[in-house]
């Protein structure tokens, strides 16, 4: 009879334990579930601990970061004591007026303004946990000089990664690396209920929650995503970490929630494409030029990412080069690892380089001279290109070729300047936030470089509020 108890009482342990193990009961709870770790999802997680929240944050991958971690050039801060510094006048419409132009005016205005509005505040916060984002540059369709990141040019997207995670481990958040979103559960009358994810064992369980925020990045790194949503890019390289594979499609798909601008995908105009590596816009703010395999210019080097990717796609055999010489080297820590990466060709001297990338020498060396007087007289009489910040002048020179590439997807989840979900009859949705990445509408037809990591920090910020509440 004892024996048959224990049997009985041992039996049931192993039942309870194999349904808990399969998910078939709800195991945990929190205030706020948010899905990604990227810069959006730890600064809305971040911001809801800050509330007084108890906070999951989930991360598919067995680290944090994301796309954030690749960001090289900047993030657009409008009117910052660093560019005061510097003497750089900035304002509101002004910044606001580049965005419009970049993208086309197919942008939404109020979050456009809502980005500017914050952006000073998402420096000052990120300043107060630690980040060095007082090194100032420009980017192409920037008035002025607005993008902000670490002092020598280092790359700005492992700094806020790395201090948003370093205060993400200070406080009471309970990340959850290796551990993926699969579902968002809603109750009857549409307000979120829950989460299901699956965990590094394969194991799934379902966390009961009131409020989830949706910071899963874009679909940039899902060639058969991209190229389903814009058949033009068959064939293109991508920038993006594989983890950018839009899980927030097949996250939001049963709840009805609008997307938008889904065929809105950006090339970046250039692209290695030996690795998939992106040369950051930053080298071409600093002084790169670019020549096609005549050893000419053909275009202004900050126009538009999608105007330059059209005109890089028009040269001779689209074989394009971007150049620069030591002096510009210097001013970007990121060049080093272009070096490491063996995708440089280099020279002593402009003769030399033109040798090495089999370009016409005298042709090479003409343009080089022709650019090093329009920066001389400040006006470029090729291209009109506005910034002219540094001669070709001194060797060694550099080259690296370069061809558009898959970049950032300006489409997703619409949402609304309290980051909260719209569906498709324009409703909230009781409870979902979106911010990122994963949400569209922002940037229109081209987004403005340095604002995808404003737009992250600024809308996760204000998910993590709960949209104010
Ligand atoms: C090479 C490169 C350079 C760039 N340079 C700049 C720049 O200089 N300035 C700028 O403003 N922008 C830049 N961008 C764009 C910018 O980095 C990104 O758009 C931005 O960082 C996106 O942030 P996010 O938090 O929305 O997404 P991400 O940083 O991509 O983070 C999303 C996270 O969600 C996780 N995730 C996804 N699905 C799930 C799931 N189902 N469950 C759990 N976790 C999930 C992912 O693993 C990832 O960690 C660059 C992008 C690239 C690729």
């Amino acid at each position: 009879m004892k024996k048959g108890l224990i049997l009985g009482i041992g039996i049931l342990i192993v039942l309870i334990l194999g349904l808990i193990y399969k998910g078939a009961v709800v195991t945990d709870t929190a205030d706020v579930i948010v899905i990604g770790a990227g810069a959006s999802g730890m600064s809305a997680a971040i911001e809801a601990d800050n509330l007084g929240k108890s906070v999951i944050l989930l991360e598919k991958m067995p680290y944090v970061g994301g796309n954030t971690a690749r960001a090289t050039a900047g993030i657009n801060i409008v009117g910052s004591p660093f560019q005061k510094l510097k003497g750089i006048e900035d304002s509101k419409d002004l910044f606001v007026s580049d965005v419009l132009v970049s993208g086309h005016s197919e942008n939404n205005l109020i979050m456009v303004e809502k980005l500017a509005d914050e952006s000073a505040s998402a420096l000052d916060w990120l300043i107060d946990m630690g980040a060095d984002l007082s090194d100032i540059g420009i980017l192409a369709g920037h008035s002025v000089a607005r993008t902000h990141r670490p002092s020598g040019g280092e790359p700005v997207g492992s700094e806020i990664v790395s201090i948003l995670k370093k205060t993400i481990d200070g406080l009471d958040i309970d990340l959850r690396l290796e551990t993926k979103a699969i579902e968002i559960i809603t109750d009857t009358d549409g307000s979120v209920e829950g989460v299901k994810v699956i965990d590094r064992t394969g194991r799934s369980y379902t966390i009961h929650t009131e409020n989830v925020i949706i910071a899963t990045g874009g679909f940039g790194g899902s060639p058969e995503q991209y190229v389903y949503y814009n058949q033009k890019l068959k064939g293109y390289k991508t920038t993006n970490s594989p983890s950018a594979t839009g899980d927030f499609i097949g996250l939001v798909a049963p709840l009805k929630v609008k997307l938008v601008d889904m065929s809105y995908i950006q090339t970046h105009p250039t692209v290695s494409y030996e690795y998939g590596m992106l040369i950051t816009e930053a080298l071409r703010g600093n002084g790169g030029i670019l020549v096609n395999n005549k050893g000419k210019r053909f275009a202004d080097e900050l126009e538009n990412r999608d105007l330059l990717s059209e005109d890089i796609l028009m040269q001779p055999d689209q074989e394009v080069y971007l150049v620069f010489n030591e002096a510009i080297k210097k001013s970007l820590a990121a060049t080093n690892d272009y070096i490491n990466m063996a995708i440089v060709d280099a020279s002593d001297t402009i003769e030399g380089l033109a040798e090495s990338i089999r370009v016409d020498r005298q042709s090479l060396e003409q343009t080089i001279m022709d650019y090093n007087s329009y920066v001389n007289e400040g006006v470029d009489l090729d291209f009109d290109r506005k910034s002219l910040e540094r001669k070709l002048e001194e060797g060694p020179y550099y080259a690296i070729q370069v061809l558009p590439g898959v970049h950032y997807c300006m489409g997703g989840i619409l949402i609304d300047e309290r980051a909260r979900v719209i569906d498709e009859s324009g409703q909230p949705i009781i409870g979902l936030y979106a911010s990122g990445e994963a949400t569209g509408g922002i940037h229109g037809l081209n987004r403005l470089g340095g604002n995808s990591l404003l737009d992250a920090v600024v809308f996760g910020r204000i998910a993590g509020r709960l949209g104010e509440e």
